[in-house]
């Protein structure tokens, strides 16, 4: 290195000791020590342990290499202190593995920082249920089940994926699962059997014999994504045989990522929380960095890898503790929620409506201009259908097309049928018509009477479902937000002071809650007021025509905050959102339905 080069380095690495101790706390300097701070390339780059080891295990054997979560400075420490040093004379300035491919900057510290990311810390505490049992078949043994499942090896190595091939039943992948009652012709192979009885005498899995058999076949490089195997699916345990190369896999639950390496020939059995609550995976790269008996690393090279994966068909429903994993909970809660929300829209909406319809139509005669609008931009002859037209404030307007409404409330429909409107009785979530049939559909006020998200979602579905392609539809729902651009909404307005003798004004205690359906209460809304909750009961106060309170109902409200609906409509695929809007207190889209995208 010529003079000039050798200032340009010293005013680098001079630089660079005060960003380490900035970054780290650490103080560096040139004066030799078993550690080497590399000061330019960190986790932040994308630096791996792994790239690490490679190069700098060359110099002699590593017993620390620490990552800095979100730094971009790395430490390596050597057995040696003349290791530290050949590594530190060969790679500074040179080694080009920082940041663009550039040559990082070397620097020796007195001491490692505490703070790293050090997964294998937990290496020796596996998560719970999780038992590795090495050879557990002798090389003869791994012999003969590799030679019963034969994949061409030239052929596989152009794959993109794994192989699979499957025994017993084939697992699907496409929703992961098994046909339960489409069992396969071939059955896991006889060949197999000796490791039941090897299981049974050796541990405490004593009854298990699976039914299904999934071989792998890893090429280098290749992985699996993290996954729990679906619980409904299958038994505990689930047992996987690794055959040919050794391989990390990694099991990860909340912030927990421990790495374990699993052998060739050894058994890794998934039971209890590890196989219900921990998913596992296994990182798609060349090698594994593992710690050696004698603590210090090594770069674990992969070579092929075939795993048998042996696993039992659960015959009905999954009646784990662990919820969040478990399709067979997932699927009974939902279904409860389900029959809870209807319940509560039977109560708090639809036999209201028919309690409170004269009343009601009483105070809804004033269509809102925007709603108006979008009724009167469609051609002649078109079709609307108004879901939850409710008195048809909004029918018969565009006096050029022919209008439909439908409503859940049959006092309602009266009250259309007296005016001369079209209407029919239905439930907004199955509307009764042919797909496609419609060039406009609206549906003011509705949805957010629907007590859960899937049927909001439903309902929307149903509206796009009978509009012909490029039909539009337009959707109001109740805000949370009753103050939007400082500019409070005539609901607000109406206040206990100044509201009109003929509004559902009622005075409900302030943090009240009714029963709504079993075991579950909502919060009471006290009207004219910002809205505290999202899923609220509001009541409303029927009167007689002296205008005294005759008595009191509940209606169930979902508001909607801001994007809520948008958000919603956006995971249809065959939609277009084209506008978003606020009005009158509540939150409006405009869709147009497309063709379904080929994603
Ligand atoms: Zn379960």
């Amino acid at each position: 290195m010529n003079q000039k080069c050798a200032k340009k380095m010293e005013r680098k690495l001079n630089k660079l000791k005060h960003v380490v101790f900035k970054e780290t706390g650490i103080v560096c300097s040139l004066n030799p020590t078993n550690n080497i701070v590399i000061c330019n390339a960190g986790l932040v780059n994308g630096l791996s342990e792994e790239t690490i080891l490679e190069h700098f295990s060359v110099y002699g054997t590593l017993n620390n290499i620490v990552l800095v979560p979100g730094k971009s400075c790395s430490f390596v420490s050597y057995v040696e202190l003349d290791m530290a040093c050949k590594a530190y004379e060969a790679l500074n300035g040179q080694l080009p593995i920082a940041q663009d491919n550039k040559p990082v900057y070397l620097l020796y510290a007195e001491r490692l920082p505490q703070h790293s990311i050090d997964s294998r810390k937990v290496w020796d505490e596996l998560p719970g249920g999780l038992v590795i049992l090495d050879d557990f078949i002798t090389e003869n043994e791994e012999k003969l089940l590799l030679s019963l499942c034969c994949f061409d090896d030239s052929l596989v190595s152009q794959m993109k994926n794994r192989q699979v091939r499957h025994f017993g039943y084939e697992f699907r992948y496409d929703n992961n699962n098994v046909d339960k009652d489409k069992p396969l012709d071939e059955k896991i192979p006889k060949e197999c059997d000796f490791l039941w009885k090897r299981l049974h005498e050796n541990t405490d899995w004593k009854q298990f014999v699976p039914d299904q058999l999934t071989v792998n076949h890893y090429s280098l490089g290749q992985g699996i994504p993290h996954h729990v195997d679906t619980h409904s699916a299958f038994e505990d345990p689930i047992m996987s045989l690794s055959l040919n190369s050794a391989v990390v896999i990694a099991f990860k639950r909340d912030d927990r990522d421990i790495c374990v390496k699993l052998p060739p020939r050894s058994l890794c059995i998934m039971s209890g929380e590890t196989r219900y609550d921990w998913t596992h995976g296994i990182i798609p790269r060349k090698s594994d960095v593992v710690l050696s008996n004698t603590g210090s690393y090594t770069l674990l090279p992969r070579g092929i890898r075939v795993s048998f994966t042996f696993r039992k068909i659960r015959q009905g429903e999954c009646n784990c503790q662990y919820t969040r994993n478990c399709d067979s909970y997932i699927r009974k809660n939902n279904s409860e929620l389900q029959i809870a929300a209807s319940e509560i829209e039977r109560l708090h909406v639809i036999d209201v409506y028919e309690n409170i319809a004269l009343h009601f139509n009483e105070t809804r005669n004033k269509p809102w201009p925007n709603v108006l609008e979008f009724v009167n931009s469609f051609d002649v002859g078109s079709v609307m259908l108004d879901v939850g037209c409710g008195n048809g404030k909004y029918l018969g307007k565009n006096k050029h097309v022919f209008d439909v409404g439908c409503d859940t409330s049959c006092a309602l429909l009266d009250v259309c049928k007296k005016n001369g409107f079209e209407t029919f009785l239905t439930n907004c979530l199955q509307l009764p018509f042919k797909d496609a049939v419609a060039d406009g559909v609206i549906s003011i006020a509705v949805i957010h009477h629907l007590a859960s998200e899937e049927r909001r979602l439903q309902a929307i579905e149903e509206m796009i479902r009978i509009l012909k392609v490029d039909g539009r539809a337009l959707i109001y729902v109740w805000a949370k937000d009753q103050h939007k651009n400082n500019e409070k909404t005539s609901y607000i307005k109406q206040d206990r002071k100044n509201r009109k003798s003929d509004t559902d004004v009622v005075v409900a205690d302030e943090n009240s809650e009714a029963p709504v359906s079993k075991g579950m209460t909502l919060p009471v809304h006290v009207n004219r007021t910002q809205f505290k909750h999202k899923d609220v009961l509001v009541p409303w106060r029927l009167k007689n025509q002296q205008n005294t309170v005759e008595d009191t109902f509940l209606r169930f409200y979902h508001v909607f905050e801001e994007n809520e609906l948008s958000d919603l409509c956006s995971k249809l695929e065959n939609v277009e959102i084209e506008r978003c809007y606020y009005d009158q207190g509540n939150w409006c889209v405009v869709l147009r339905k497309t063709l379904i995208k080929n994603s």
